[in-house]
This record gives structure tokens, C-alpha cells and sequence, in this order.
């Protein structure tokens, strides 16, 4: 049977909570015994979902984000989900440097950021429903092949 673990976590969408759910989530994977690169790249992919369902999805309203972590024995799965505004069209969204927010000084990268960092992302939305941010990360990747090989 395969080794998992689940957490979710129900917040605020207020920018002091970004903080908060970017530490939640790196404390829940020290249990896979990461690296330090692998904990901030994974704080930084929670901290750019989140304040996108904060300052895209919700605007200036006040209303929960949902976050799930899944183990299943080394790979972390995380869904950010919000439900708010939406987004019209998702494959534009993702493209680097596209923001609609350029007053507020975004610079669009938010979503290439994710896509760096983590090994898969999938984006779910719809206008006036919500979206869900899907992403997945293998943690100690070639890790242990690197281990056995200088033995
Ligand atoms: P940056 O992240 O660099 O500050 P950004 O947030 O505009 O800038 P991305 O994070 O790549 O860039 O997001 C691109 C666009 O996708 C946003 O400008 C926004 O229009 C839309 N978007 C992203 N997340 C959401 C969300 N949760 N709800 C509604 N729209 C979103
Ligand atoms: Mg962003």
C-alpha cells in the first residue's frame, strides 16, 4: 500500500495569511526530508497561487481560500483553490509576462513561476466560479541514485 498524508487548510483571503499558508505547506513536507532549494521552491509556487486568489480572485473582497496537500510517498501534491472572479481565458493567463493588473505593477510572471518550480501544474477556472490550481512536485528527485552511485 502506498505510503499518503493529507492536510487542508481553510483562510482568509488577506495578504498577511500569504505568509502563513506558504510556511503551513513547507512545515507539512519537511516529513519527505527536502532540501532547502526544494522547501523555497515550493513556498514560493504557494505564495504566487495565493496572491492570485487574493488579489486576482477576490479582489478586494474578503473570502476563504482552500489549500490541500496530498503526500503520496515522495511526491506533494497542492491544490490552491479560490472563488472568486475567474479567469476568461487560462491559456493566456499562463503565458509569461501576461497580467491585467500592469497598474498595480504585476509583472505577469506569477504562473511561470510555478511552472518553474514545481513538475506539473494544471489550472482550472471559470468567469464567476473560482479556480483551482493544481500543481505537483517530486521531492528527492535522482536524490538517491546520487547517494547509492558515491558508495
Ligand atoms: P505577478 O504574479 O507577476 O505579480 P500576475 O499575478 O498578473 O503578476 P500571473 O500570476 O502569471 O501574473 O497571473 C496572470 C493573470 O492570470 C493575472 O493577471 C490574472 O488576470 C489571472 N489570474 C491568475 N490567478 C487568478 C485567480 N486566482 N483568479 C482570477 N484571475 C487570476
Ligand atoms: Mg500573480
Amino acid at each position: 500500500m502506498k505510503n499518503t498524508n493529507e492536510m487542508e487548510l481553510l483562510f482568509d483571503s488577506k495578504s498577511v495569511n500569504e505568509g502563513f499558508a506558504r510556511v503551513a505547506v513547507a512545515a507539512f513536507m519537511t516529513q519527505l526530508n527536502p532540501t532547502l532549494e526544494e522547501v523555497a521552491d515550493v513556498k514560493t509556487a504557494v505564495s504566487e497561487a495565493v496572491t492570485n486568489a487574493i488579489i486576482h480572485g477576490y479582489e478586494k473582497e474578503i473570502d476563504k481560500i482552500r489549500i490541500h496537500c496530498r503526500l503520496e510517498e515522495q511526491v506533494l501534491y497542492i491544490e490552491i483553490e479560490d472563488k472568486g472572479k475567474g479567469i476568461e481565458n487560462v491559456e493566456q493567463a499562463m503565458q509569461p509576462l501576461f497580467t491585467t493588473k500592469p497598474e498595480l505593477e504585476r509583472s505577469g510572471m506569477g504562473f511561470s513561476f510555478m511552472e518553474a518550480f514545481m513538475d506539473e501544474i494544471s489550472v482550472e477556472s471559470e468567469l464567476g466560479r473560482g479556480t483551482l490550481v493544481k500543481m505537483q512536485k517530486e521531492i528527492g528527485k535522482g536524490r538517491e541514485l546520487w547517494i547509492t552511485q558515491s558508495l
